[in-house]
């Protein structure tokens, strides 16, 4: 049997400030799989904040080591609030399932950050986390006034299929030329 050494500890807090346990795990893999597991599967219920802690055993150490803190924020492509930032690894990621959003610190160069959104392939590479939200802001806004005024039901699901015909449009436009 392993000897294990450290525990990973996710939890999940509601809008009413209620803290959620999600387990105890041997690996920090398993616990943030856990983690983005719950918040997938309940991206539009309402969980404000998540955090995953590392705990040693047999150790009389009062405090955890924080390896994620996050919070939901607003998305600044979907507009919904499933924009989930960590701000011990500054990254983040929009859990809605047709927009997942990103933004992460880029591997490749340092002090640069790496940004965008999955369902048309736009990244971009900016210098800060401020800059990140901007650009996806302004692509955000780009793809929203694309959608027609009289859309009485304003999802992310008809913004990318306006979005798509836009685009459609404009190719078919250009072959007739
Ligand atoms: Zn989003």
């Amino acid at each position: 049997m392993d000897d294990y050494e450290f525990v990973f500890v996710p939890s999940i807090v509601t809008i009413d400030g209620n803290i959620e346990g999600l387990g105890i795990y041997s690996k920090e893999s398993l616990a943030f799989d856990a983690l983005k597991k719950k918040i997938s599967e309940n991206w539009s219920s309402g969980y404000k904040e998540a955090q995953l802690v590392m705990w040693t055993l047999d150790s009389d150490d009062s405090k955890a080591v924080p390896l994620k803190h996050m919070s939901a924020n607003v998305c600044p492509i979907c507009d919904e609030r499933t924009f989930w930032t960590d701000a011990v690894e500054m990254n983040a990621l929009c859990y809605l399932p047709a927009c997942q959003a990103w933004i992460e610190s880029s591997d490749k160069e340092m002090d640069k950050i790496d940004c965008g959104w999955p369902p048309i392939g736009y990244t971009s590479q900016v210098d800060t986390l401020a800059d990140a939200l901007s650009s996806l802001r302004n692509y955000g806004a780009k793809i929203r006034a694309s959608v027609s005024e009289d859309s009485d039901i304003f999802t992310h699901r008809t913004l990318l299929e306006e979005y798509e015909k836009s685009i459609e449009e404009d190719s078919t436009s250009n072959l007739e030329e």
